[in-house]
């Protein structure tokens, strides 16, 4: 028996050991059954906006066009496509001045200012990406930008973390299709950390890390799909079985400049993925989440990403003591049963 591989991952200083020798395929993963979750009101479905905070931005249909909102404190709108609230129980929450004093207490206390929304991503409760129209899909991404260009512009908010939990295993504790989004007045370490790299790279190659690793990836057998505007691959060192990223083929390091057409064809290739995905495990539960840049001098050497985490494996001592992970699938199998699936 040969060995397996112990692979680092392209920019974090993260290793995770490939079982190559275990030939496991994304179909022993799949699910048995469903998940059984408690069944009871849901506070995101039409005709309850009452069970939440008054939403900071609703999507109403005019005409073939769509009107963007707010609820007032006491009115809330009805007949909204999306809705975006504040968390009932946030994380990090706005600060009571528009710009707070002191976040830092101390070299190692901070307040969590910041902001922790709820984006509801369709009127109809089990409108997951996986299956939803490409216009309602659209509307999504749409509204992620609004929100990520209104709360990035605050003085306190250092990163905007726009993410989805889907499923019990992987946190959604509501079952409609959702997302959240929390801004932190710190850079979270990931973020960081990738960015350091990209930079060392910048400054010695002047070329953006993310450029490169899609040039290698489309060329690879980790590439799951490429069309007009965006590359999606199974990372190198995946640590999740069966994680793919997502990312635009020309550099742009925020969100903010995609034109609609980009917005569309985004949506389709989640769609497509996520969909694939489902087909291959039995709708697994699985977490995504954007890596961007907002700032002007990284934005040069950072490249927006996607990361796709599908939730197949459980991390147990080994992970938890060390911080090395292991991974059953090997992602050029993942990207190769992908393929077959979309
Ligand atoms: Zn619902
Ligand atoms: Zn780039
Ligand atoms: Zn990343």
């Amino acid at each position: 028996m040969g060995f397996n591989e112990v692979r680092k991952d392209y920019l974090l200083d993260r290793w995770v050991v490939i079982a190559t020798e275990r030939g496991r395929r994304p179909s022993d993963f799949a699910k048995k059954e469903g998940e059984k979750r408690k069944s009871g009101v849901c506070p995101m479905c039409p005709g309850n906006e009452h069970m939440t905070p008054p939403a900071v931005l609703v999507y109403l249909k005019s005409g073939k066009g769509i009107k963007k909102a707010k609820d007032q404190d006491s009115k809330r709108h009805k007949n909204w496509i999306i809705r975006c609230v504040p968390n009932l129980y946030p994380a990090f929450a706005p600060p009571k001045d528009t710009t707070p004093k002191k976040i830092m207490k101390n070299r190692e206390l901070a307040l969590a200012v910041g902001h922790h929304e709820v984006l509801i991503e369709s009127p109809n409760h089990d409108e997951h990406p996986a299956d939803a129209r490409t216009s309602q899909l659209t509307h999504v991404i749409n509204a992620y930008i609004d929100r990520l260009r209104a709360i990035s512009a605050k003085p306190y908010v250092k990163y905007v973390s726009i993410f989805r939990n889907h499923g019990l295993e992987a946190g959604a504790s509501l079952s409609h299709a959702h997302s959240q989004i929390i801004a932190t007045p710190f850079m979270p370490k990931t973020v960081e950390e990738e960015l350091n790299a990209s930079k060392r790279l910048w400054l010695r190659k002047k070329r953006c890390a993310i450029c490169n690793i899609i040039e290698k990836e489309r060329h690879s057998p980790r590439l799951i799909l490429e069309n007009s505007h965006f590359v999606v691959f199974a990372p190198y060192a995946s640590v999740n079985p069966m994680e793919f990223w997502i990312a635009p083929k020309e550099h742009q390091a925020t969100l903010l400049g995609m034109s609609q057409k980009e917005v569309e064809t985004f949506a389709k290739t989640l769609k497509t993925c996520l969909h694939g995905l489902k087909q291959l495990v039995n709708d697994p539960p699985y977490n995504y989440g954007f890596h961007l840049s907002e700032d002007k001098d990284t934005g040069k050497y950072y490249h927006w990403h996607l990361e796709v985490y599908p939730k197949l494996a459980i991390w147990a001592g080994f992970e938890k003591n060390t911080g090395i992970y292991i991974n059953t699938i090997t992602p050029e199998t993942a990207a190769e049963d992908m393929r077959k699936a979309i």
